[in-house]
């Protein structure tokens, strides 16, 4: 049940976003909508400098 969906970051209840690295289903609060990641993959994501050099995939 859709309703039944909730950000496993936070525990409220979600319209279902999936981050599309791990899967994690998160809120609209938690989720990068830009790069579809869930907030502690967008974190990754995002290194301090925007280089990207410590994300690996
Ligand atoms: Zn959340
Ligand atoms: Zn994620």
């Amino acid at each position: 049940m859709i309703d039944d969906t909730h950000c496993e970051l936070c525990s409220r209840p979600t319209d279902g976003a999936v981050c599309r690295r791990c899967g994690t289903i998160v809120c609209r609060m938690h989720f990068d909508a830009e790069l579809r990641f869930c907030a502690e993959c967008a974190a990754r994501a995002k290194p301090t400098g925007r280089r990207g050099d410590t994300f690996h995939l």
